[in-house]
């Protein structure tokens, strides 16, 4: 699925496109949720606005933007890369009767660290042996 994402840094709740990607009758196993790009990511966290601040503050001050990286002689985007680091490139969710087991706070989140742009991030899913 394609997502767009709306600043240089953004994160974008996938989590409805996500479970309308596992068909209803698949039954139970293993989705995984696969961010095809090295300046993004996924993560399972809770989607609330002063939490998804925090973690961009976070973010920041771990890898600030700073014009010396190595990378930045090519695209400028070293502090995305590094950032990137601290997240995931896939998160995989159990399906329980077609339906994502998501715990009650939690959801699944495309952060963006090199934005705008369209994402392209892949769902797969894995029946139980
Ligand atoms: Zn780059």
């Amino acid at each position: 699925m394609e997502v767009e994402t709306r600043d240089r840094f953004d994160i974008v709740d996938v989590t409805d496109e996500v479970a309308k990607a596992v068909p209803d009758d698949f039954g139970a196993g293993l989705c995984t949720v696969f961010v095809q790009h090295t300046t993004a990511g996924v993560i399972v966290n809770e989607h609330e606005d002063r939490l998804l601040s925090d973690i961009e503050a976070y973010l920041q001050e771990v890898v600030p933007q700073w014009d010396d990286y190595a990378h930045d002689a090519i695209d400028d985007n070293a502090d995305s890369h590094l950032r990137t680091l601290l997240l995931d490139e896939s998160v995989s969710v159990p399906v329980r009767e077609g339906s994502l087991a998501l715990g009650t706070w939690q959801s699944i989140l495309l952060v963006e660290c090199d934005g705008p742009r369209t994402r392209s991030v892949s769902v797969t899913w894995t029946p139980s042996a």
